[in-house]
């Protein structure tokens, strides 16, 4: 994935994918991190089609979608 340079300077790095993923997990939204090719480190991006997501991220959204499906029945 390529990062234009004014996202990369405006976004929080993180040094390892294992801090980048620590963020996720406390997260209130999906969030999936990802290595910049510019400054080497990792960000945090939403946007999470057609992506690689982390196992709990996507079991903690299939819990949300059981949460409203419970809500709409
Ligand atoms: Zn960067």
């Amino acid at each position: 994935m390529r990062t234009r340079f004014g996202v990369c300077r405006r976004k929080r790095r993180y040094v390892s994918e294992a801090d980048a993923l620590e963020v996720v997990a406390k997260a209130t939204i999906v969030l999936r991190p990802y290595r910049c090719g510019l400054c080497r480190q990792y960000h945090l991006t939403s946007r999470t089609k057609g992506m690689r997501v982390p196992r709990f991220v996507l079991e903690r959204v299939m819990e949300e979608e059981n949460r409203r499906a419970e809500r709409i029945f």
